[in-house]
């Protein structure tokens, strides 16, 4: 890891714009549907959920759940695994599951059916970043911040191996596994 900050591809002014939007569309989508259970996936999400619930304008409560798909750094250690379930009952409740970033698509495919043996009323799924050309399966996504090509993104909750993750932007590095 170099000193040096990683080069910035998408600004803090451009994430907050964004992110306002997205809180402003959802809380519109759902103003009519009791309370929302917004799910944020760790450890990535976290400050994207944050700020989005924050900007949100209806009720809301927040979950959390935690997965690990990938080993350190950015090879993929294969299968999901579940590593912490949310504490409160989701049943019969509008969830939001809130990712940092959907890549090939296999975590997001995977707490879907998860989340879903929780029997809620609905399922809808929010991600700051998409990498649309990596998609390996079919899911639906009800919520994309921004698309964006085939590279490791770190900052605003993404780390590598640990590293980065609290700038206040998203920029780009380059694995060296
Ligand atoms: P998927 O199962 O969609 O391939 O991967 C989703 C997970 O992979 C994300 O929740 C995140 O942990 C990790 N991931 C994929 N691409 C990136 C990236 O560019 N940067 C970071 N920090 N994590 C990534």
């Amino acid at each position: 890891m170099s000193g040096k900050p990683p080069p910035v591809l998408i600004s803090e002014s451009d994430i907050e714009k964004r992110v306002t939007e997205l809180a402003i569309q959802i809380s519109g989508d759902y103003q009519d549907k009791g309370d929302l259970v917004l799910v944020g996936v760790l450890k990535g999400a976290f400050v994207f959920l944050a700020d989005l619930s924050r900007r949100m304008t209806i009720p809301r409560t927040i979950e959390f759940i935690a997965v690990s798909s990938y080993q350190s750094g950015s090879l993929s250690s294969g299968a999901v695994r579940l590593v912490m379930d949310v504490r409160g009952s989701i049943e019969g409740r509008h969830v939001l599951i809130v990712e940092d970033i959907v890549d090939t698509g296999h975590t997001l495919k995977y707490l879907i059916g998860m989340l879903q043996s929780h029997r809620p009323a609905s399922i809808r799924t929010c991600t700051l970043l998409h990498k649309a050309d990596s998609a390996e399966v079919d899911i639906d996504i009800d919520y994309i911040g921004f698309s964006i090509g085939d590279e490791w993104v770190v900052g605003y909750g993404l780390d590598y191996a640990e590293h980065d993750r609290t700038l206040p932007y998203i920029g780009t590095v380059t694995p060296t596994d």
